[in-house]
């Protein structure tokens, strides 16, 4: 069969960085990602080490990161997704927390923060999610009101990626509250700012190195120069840059479907049931089929969307299309080779096990399945 997913959207300058994430992944992950695991945190030497070989901020120009474009962020991605080293909370810090400082801050904010953010010294958060507003987002309560020279921010902040290691956080807050989505802005908000607390570690089931956590904000005080952009415009700053965040979602299940059917055949092919192969059933030869075909599908759609999207063309709806099939299709698939590798994937020894739990959240955070249905159902 014609490899007609054959990737075309990496240069050559991106086939060398895969090389060096190949390596760092090699050298500075895998052999230590269990252990992050059981202690729930990844270390933050290990950010160091990524900023000091240009692995973060990647697609922001110097100093304020590698100089690279999405194609750099995208293999970053992929290469997480391909070694089930699902603790790193880069991607968020790069690709979500920095584009925004990149996007709406000014020129003081830019160079105060996103150096720092590109050597690893600074790692960043965004909270938008409340214990009582997720999906709804203009119903959060948090409330930011001036006062002399600060801000001064109450409210509550769960579901945090990076939220124990962070040492800056976007918090979006209400500026005007009677406005709803009209009265919300951005601030940032450093570690040790007067008011501001992180809350515990939370207990997942999955992703189970990554510091998801609570925040807390008394009377938390910045100054106001913290502001991201224009007050009361945050919401719209949201709805522009979830689309990459769901990009990076979509092609990390991708990645994972590709990876993991590869570990499937070549499982199904070593293991014997009733004296041959389990792949020469045809039961796995017709579920690894359809697989196949489905991955290639995602593939030439995926890469359809990161080529549209390193053109600055990806629209919210599209970027909704492909995490909702990318997420749906990986929970599917990650079960069917589940269930190929018998007992033996239920065991921590095979990565589908966790490859599988991992993936359930794809289809919660970063706006969930319902969600995307109600962003596509506009286009009806
Ligand atoms: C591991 C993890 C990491 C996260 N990281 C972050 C982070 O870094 N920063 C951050 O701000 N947030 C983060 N989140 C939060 C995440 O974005 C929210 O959990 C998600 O948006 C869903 O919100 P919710 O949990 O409040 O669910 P709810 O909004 O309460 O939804 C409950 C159910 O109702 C459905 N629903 C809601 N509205 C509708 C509707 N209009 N139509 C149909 N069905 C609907 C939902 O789809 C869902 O099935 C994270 C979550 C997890 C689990």
């Amino acid at each position: 069969m014609k490899n007609i997913q054959n990737r075309t959207i990496f240069r050559d300058d991106h086939d060398h960085f895969r090389d060096q994430v190949q390596r760092f992944f090699k050298d500075e992950i895998s052999p230590f990602h269990a252990e992050w695991e059981r202690q729930g945190v990844v270390p933050k030497e290990v950010w160091r080490k990524a900023g000091r070989l240009g692995l973060l901020n990647t697609m922001l120009p110097a100093p304020y990161g590698s100089d690279g474009d999405f194609g750099h962020a995208a293999i970053l991605i992929e290469e997480i997704a391909r070694t089930g080293a699902s603790g790193l909370g880069f991607p968020l810090h790069s690709d979500i927390v920095a584009p925004y400082i990149h996007r709406y801050g000014n020129s003081d904010q830019k160079d105060k923060w996103l150096p720092k953010m590109a050597t690893g010294d600074l790692i960043g958060a965004i909270a938008m999610t409340e214990p009582d507003a997720g999906s709804d987002l203009k119903a959060i309560r948090t409330t930011a009101r001036r006062d002399g020279d600060s801000y001064v921010i109450n409210g509550q902040k769960t579901f945090i990626t990076n939220g124990i290691n962070s040492e800056i956080v976007i918090v979006v807050a209400k500026t005007s509250p009677d406005l709803g989505a009209k009265g919300i802005s951005l601030f940032v908000v450093e570690e040790g700012a007067p008011g501001f607390s992180k809350g515990r570690k939370l207990e997942k089931i999955g992703l189970l190195a990554q510091d998801t956590s609570e925040l807390y904000f008394d009377d938390a005080r910045v100054p106001l120069g913290n502001i991201l952009g224009e007050e009361n415009k945050g919401f719209s700053y949201l709805m522009h840059e979830l689309a990459q965040e769901r990009l990076v979602i979509a092609l990390r299940a991708a990645m994972s479907i590709e990876v993991l059917l590869q570990q499937t055949i070549e499982y199904t092919r070593d293991r014997k049931a009733f004296g041959q192969p389990v792949l020469s059933f045809q039961n796995t030869k017709f579920k690894l089929a359809e697989a196949k075909s489905q991955a290639i599908m995602l593939r030439v759609f995926v890469d359809k969307c990161i080529a549209l999207h390193m053109e600055k063309k990806l629209s919210p709806e599209l970027a909704a299309v492909v995490k909702l099939n990318a997420t749906v299709l990986q929970n599917r698939l990650l079960d069917e080779f589940l269930q190929l590798h018998g007992g033996y994937g239920y065991m921590n020894e095979y990565q589908i096990g966790r490859a599988w739990i991992d993936a359930r959240v794809g289809r919660i955070y970063g706006g969930s399945d319902e969600i995307m249905k109600e962003i596509i159902s506009r286009t009806l």
